[in-house]
């Protein structure tokens, strides 16, 4: 029998197989968008317009080609083993490790997986507390406070908010703006970039209103909602065979393809792969993968993604990585790709596609799992129990009350919660101290040059026991500091690397000079 835990899941999950991310057509045109923008008065890095051509005027054959991966919903252990099957043996064309978007609500969520998840070095963005469609100032913010109170995730980190089901408004558009959220990913681009009329735009502010979703979504477009500087970036649908009419969202490979009646794996592989192609070999348009891990779970009871599918994406990606310029990237970093676009031959200075270490290795409970060993608070909360480093609250974190007083029951120590000036890795919640007092216990980058005059620009073959065809490409990666072929190990915790983003450098200098 299942335990409590996860009977109280399932219907939860019920809910999202059947609403969450699916599109059936089109969701705006040109008539619906009446979008106008002047990119002489719009200008990056703070403005940029909707269009189909790459930001900062450069052609497409110095583009990179993005491929944007995103989860959704409750951070749990079989949420993050279903993402590191796909992801954790991979690496980009610089060498460093994947990383992904991970759009968190609360409800079954473990905090100390978000903590680690962040500390890898992973995007954790806001999904609503307790997973509602056209959420609550409440659902909204207090989600963004029980993230920091009880996951240690800076404040400033959290930049990005996808809505449950898909399902917003001008609203909620207008609030996240107005908390201090840098990107919306809730709208759809649902026609093919080789539509004349698609609304595939690269992302784009919405100083001159929305031009996505026009026909979905009431009182957007024309103009509205005006949120200058305030970033859209759209979820690229994928398309079967017949075009338009066999659009593919969220979780494509539970969509049955072209004319079947069943699913099937092949007819995905082909609709993801021809979807790829138009993207790369015309404009570049960002790609993506926006998953639910929950349904290609293998470790969580009563699902059983087969087999085949799992195989199926990881041989799309190693298909994907073995062309040039590909790059597997968290939605915050092709935002910051988008906002100062650089061309191909320089992404190897690019600071937030590099990858470094946090170098820390006292015993301290920072997200790290090797240091964190016997310093959880374990919160036996009936419904959802958790672990976190940053005290058990003393009721469950909810909407009205997101960061509740901390528990000291059995003469417990309260924990220090991560305060601004700290950057997570660094701090030690038990003692209430930052360990970072010096430059010297910053960061050691891990990024290796992405080859000779910016050649071989591929991420590379991958490892996994299907990819025939990876196996068999004319192009495959060819490392540049002698390290051997990546084995696969969908056991193997990603290794621990760490942003270079700059707010957490900036966090870091405030210490190191006062
Ligand atoms: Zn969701």
């Amino acid at each position: 029998m299942l335990p409590r835990l996860l009977l109280a899941a399932l219907p939860f999950l019920g809910l999202a197989l059947a609403q969450d991310g699916s599109l059936s057509g089109p969701t705006t045109s040109a008539d619906a968008a009446g979008y106008s923008c002047d990119p002489s008065k719009c200008k990056l890095p703070s403005c940029n317009c909707a269009s189909t051509d790459p930001p900062g005027g450069l052609s497409p054959e110095d583009v990179p080609q993005f491929l944007v991966f995103t989860a959704d919903d409750a951070i749990q252990s079989y949420t993050l083993d279903s993402v590191n099957q796909f992801l954790a043996h991979r690496k980009n064309p610089n060498g460093c490790p994947i990383k992904m978007t991970y759009y968190t609500s609360l409800n079954f969520t473990n905090y100390t997986l978000v903590t680690d998840w962040y500390v890898a070095g992973n995007e954790i963005a806001d999904h609503t507390m307790t997973h509602v469609g056209t959420p609550s100032a409440d659902e909204v913010n207090g989600n963004l406070i029980a993230l920091n109170a009880l996951a240690g995730i800076p404040l400033a980190d959290i930049k990005g908010f996808r809505a449950p089901f898909l399902n917003y408004s001008v609203d909620t558009l207008k609030l996240l703006a107005k908390s201090g959220f840098t990107y919306d990913s809730s709208a759809s681009a649902s026609l093919p970039v080789t539509d004349s009329g698609t609304d595939a735009y690269w992302p784009y502010t919405l100083d001159n209103g929305m031009a996505n979703d026009c026909l979905a979504v009431p009182g957007l477009c024309k103009g509205e909602p005006k949120l200058p500087g305030f970033w859209e970036v759209p979820m690229y649908a994928t398309f079967d065979t017949r075009g338009v009419a066999g659009v593919h969202l969220m979780d494509p490979w539970l969509d049955t393809a072209d004319s079947n009646n069943a699913v099937n794996d092949t007819a995905t592989l082909n609709f993801l792969k021809s979807t790829f192609t138009a993207h790369y070999s015309a404009k570049r348009q960002p790609f993506g993968l926006y998953t639910h891990p929950i349904h290609l779970s293998t470790t969580y009871p009563g699902v059983n993604a087969p087999k085949s599918t799992i195989s199926m994406i990881n041989n799309f990606l190693d298909w994907a990585q073995n062309q040039q310029n590909v790059w597997i990237v968290s939605t915050e970093q092709l935002l910051a790709w988008v906002q100062n676009p650089v061309p191909v031959s320089q992404l190897d200075q690019f600071a937030p596609l590099k990858c470094s270490t946090p170098q820390v290795d006292q015993k301290i409970c920072n997200g790290m799992p090797s240091n964190e060993e016997g310093l959880l608070d374990h919160c036996a909360f009936s419904d959802f129990p958790f672990y976190t480093c940053y005290g058990c609250p003393s009721v469950e974190p909810s909407p009205g009350n997101p960061n509740p007083s901390q528990s000291t029951d059995n003469g417990h120590q309260a924990r220090f919660r991560l305060p601004s000036n700290c950057s997570t890795p660094f701090w030690d919640p038990i003692n209430g101290k930052c360990i970072c007092t010096s430059d010297t216990c910053a960061f050691q980058d891990d990024s290796r040059p992405i080859g000779p005059n910016g050649a071989n620009l591929t991420g590379g073959g991958t490892g996994s026991d299907t990819s025939a065809e990876a196996s068999q490409s004319s192009n495959p990666y060819v490392p540049f500091n002698g390290n051997g072929a990546i084995s696969m190990s969908t056991a193997a915790w990603p290794a621990l690397f760490f942003s270079v983003m700059a707010v957490l450098v900036g966090a870091f200098s405030v210490i190191a000079h006062s």
